[in-house]
């Protein structure tokens, strides 16, 4: 196949780096959430390198998703459950589902389902049964090998992390759980008490920083690189792309690049998004397939060369309005994934 005009660099040491150094600091075992294709990097990669390093569990959102990692011989939970449309994949053996409701729980029952992890709703109410539900007997007869719930705001400070640790700390020895499990990446930084006997960070893996408190412990993972279509000089007074929005002051040496808001490079970095730390500005609006650099600063740069776009996620998120999340997950398809 051609080579495609945008590639997103994936530093495997980094990734590697990042996951030894939210285990050291949760001092449990540590998993990893590789839903929504490992955020965006590439699911079956990232399970690959995490699982040479020791990670022993992995969680995706859905069964389609599980079935992308069968075959690598790793644990898998599924976030979302089972529907009744997910009981041949689940009962194959291939993954386990997180039970959220007790419907979900009578049909694994009934269905003599074996291994299950289960989710316990402590006050996000998003996803999961009740502290009630599960103190009156909900789960007797399951053989459960994760008791988890989540936080709803693990990256501030709210009393609610409290409030919801301590209503999940209480269901400690009421189930015949081999393990708890509370913290996402940014609730690993609370500290121990929030650790319990498994972590399961996401976004931290991949180089997004949810809270002061992970700044300069986790390395950059992904680099999204695109190659010049064109340069050009615009004149004094002359404009760049849609809607004329930005305008030359002086003669200004453009070079237009292969990336887009279609590859998951989004409107928001329209004149604010930069290049090769910070030297090649973006101007005017970023097109659908296309971004305009001022290259004045690189007089070398020409036609067919390689760009290194400026996307440190905390940074990113804060120029582009997105959060680091939605900057991870909505890199396009056609932007190549280059592990290194
Ligand atoms: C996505 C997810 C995680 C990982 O969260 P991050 O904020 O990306 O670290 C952990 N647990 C559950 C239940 C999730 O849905």
């Amino acid at each position: 196949m051609t080579a495609a005009p945008a590639r997103l660099r994936i530093d495997r040491a980094a990734l590697t780096a990042n996951w030894r150094a939210l285990r050291d600091r949760a001092a449990v075992a540590c998993g990893a959430a590789v839903k929504a294709d490992g955020y965006g990097l590439g699911a079956v990669e990232v399970v690959r390198t995490l699982a040479a390093a020791g990670c022993r569990d992995f969680f995706v959102a859905t069964w389609h998703e599980a079935e992308a990692l069968a075959g690598l011989g790793v644990p898998v939970s599924v976030l979302h459950g089972v529907r009744d449309e997910d009981m041949p994949a689940a009962m194959s053996g291939i993954a386990r589902p997180v039970l959220n409701t007790p419907i979900q729980v009578a049909r694994w029952k009934a269905a003599g389902g074996g291994a299950c992890d289960v989710m316990v709703d402590t006050g996000m109410n998003r996803l999961g049964v009740s502290p009630d539900e599960v103190r009156t007997g909900l789960l007797e007869g399951l053989s459960i090998d994760t008791l988890m719930s989540h936080l709803a705001c693990a990256d501030q400070d709210s009393p609610m992390n409290a409030a919801q640790r301590s209503r999940f700390a209480a269901l400690q020895g009421v189930t015949t759980a081999r393990r708890m499990s509370l913290a996402n990446s940014a609730a690993i930084a609370r500290g121990r008490d929030y650790a319990f006997d498994l972590v399961r960070p996401g976004l931290a893996l991949y180089g997004g920083v949810p809270c002061d408190a992970l700044a300069g412990a986790i390395a950059q993972v992904v680099t999204p690189e695109a190659q010049i279509l064109q340069r050009r000089t615009v004149r004094a007074g002359e404009t760049v792309g849609y809607n004329a929005t930005w305008t030359a002051t002086t003669d200004t040496e453009v070079a237009i690049i292969n990336l887009g808001y279609a590859d998951g490079y989004f409107r928001g970095f329209s004149d604010r998004g930069s290049a090769a730390g910070g030297t090649l500005p973006v101007i005017g609006r970023v097109s659908m397939d296309l971004v305009a650099l001022d290259v004045s600063a690189a007089a070398a740069l020409a036609e067919g060369d390689w760009v290194a776009i400026d996307f440190d996620l905390r940074a990113a998120a804060g120029i582009s309005g997105m959060s680091q999340y939605e900057l991870l997950t909505g890199l396009g398809s056609r932007v190549e994934r280059c592990w290194q």
